[in-house]
């Protein structure tokens, strides 16, 4: 059964527990949802899994290339110990990719659209970058040289995925003991918070000892509510500019600085950094959590529908084709790739009727708007 499977048995339990979380949320006066948001998180999740038939392929051939070349020695997948090990050895690297994948702009650039949703719910898990595959192959290595076989690896990497799920929600309060050992939904607020306070903060997996170890822990504090989302925000329902966008502010300011040195160091600086000579042409205001104002356009309530509607038909026919994709050639599978993209698309397009008029029109009436665009430093 590969990954992709896995994921499609898993589809219902995610929707259901979205609907339970909904359901409580309500009940309680405390609704963590709006429809626009969701759509666009679950959607983003969908289009990770498409790309990700392919992004997998990368970091499996890879890690496969290292455990046959150059392994130190073999574990034997056999022995239940080895499991365990590789488990810890894999939330061990997790760690470290998700803290360089905050601190690294071309990381960042992979790892923001888990941290776009200006809401904090089971759907934000689901939200998943699509061009994680371009580095984070690196960071498993180290396990391929401890001589973790593929198949460990393929496991563990689905059960620290599977197992964050649940820690994304504002339903259920602080742990106790648990809060300060594990990845729970108190510490992984924190880690998705913009406040000063919070920010790069608890990046641990499954366990928060390594957050500890390394100084990057801190718990919530009650009297900070966390504020979720970005410090630069994307403002779009669009799933092909939410991957985009990041690498595209890199490109902007490594093409506009002068100094050879800068139109490199963008991209391997944290981000936010930018050179001098292009943060004095094209200043960005600094960021002020007072002014945070949650991307949501008016949805007519047919528009509402609509978007529903074409959103179940592609989940469908997501589910389908990832059950499916081992049986259909090349051609066949992009076409439907291609085919269920443009279906998310439509749902952001559905999503955000006057948006993009609105904003033809506030750029015709201001040129200098693009200069000035309410942009803060990430
Ligand atoms: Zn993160
Ligand atoms: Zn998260």
């Amino acid at each position: 059964m590969t990954g992709a499977q896995i994921i499609v048995l898993a589809t219902p339990v995610f929707l259901l527990s979205i609907a339970i979380e909904y359901t409580v949320g309500v009940r309680r006066g405390r609704n963590t949802y709006r429809l626009n948001d969701m759509l666009n998180s679950v959607g983003l999740g969908i289009m990770s899994q498409l790309v990700g038939v392919y992004g997998a392929l990368i970091s499996v051939a890879v890690y496969t290339l290292a455990f046959e070349h150059v392994t130190l020695w073999k574990l034997p997948s056999t022995s239940a110990w080895v499991w365990i090990a590789g488990l810890v050895v894999y939330d061990f690297c997790y760690y470290w990719r998700h803290r360089l994948g905050h601190t690294v702009a071309l990381f960042w650039a992979a790892h923001v659209v888990h941290h776009q949703s200006e809401d904090y719910n089971l759907s934000t898990a689901l939200r998943q970058t699509s061009s994680g595959w371009i580095g984070d192959w690196l960071f498993y290595l180290p396990m391929a040289l401890l001589g973790f076989p593929p198949l460990v690896f393929a496991v563990v990497t689905l059960v620290d995925l599977l197992y964050q799920f649940w820690v994304h929600t504002q339903q259920i309060g602080k742990l106790g003991w648990f809060d300060r050992w594990f990845c729970a939904p108190s510490n992984h607020r924190v880690h998705h918070a913009v406040n000063d306070k919070y920010l790069d903060k608890n990046y641990g997996g499954i366990l928060l000892i390594w957050d500890r170890l390394f100084r990057s822990h801190i718990a919530e504090d009650d009297a900070e509510p966390c504020v979720y989302g970005t410090r630069g925000p994307l403002r779009s329902w669009n799933p092909l500019w939410a991957n985009a966008h990041h690498y595209a502010d890199l490109a902007k300011d490594s093409w506009r600085t002068r100094r050879w040195s800068d139109k490199l160091r963008v991209w391997f600086m944290p981000p936010g950094w930018r050179p001098a000579d292009v943060a004095a042409c094209w200043p960005k205001p600094p960021f002020d959590i007072t002014t945070v104002q949650r991307y949501d356009p008016p949805m007519s309530r047919r528009a509402h529908w609509l978007a529903a509607a074409l959103f179940v038909l592609l989940l469908g026919g997501t589910a389908l084709f990832l059950w499916n994709a081992h049986l259909l050639a090349l051609p066949q599978q992009l076409f439907c790739v291609g085919g269920l993209l443009t279906g998310l698309w439509c749902v952001g397009r559905i999503s955000e009727p006057r948006v993009r008029m609105a904003a033809a029109e506030s750029a015709a009436a201001d040129p200098t708007r693009d200069a000035a665009q309410a942009a803060a430093p990430r």
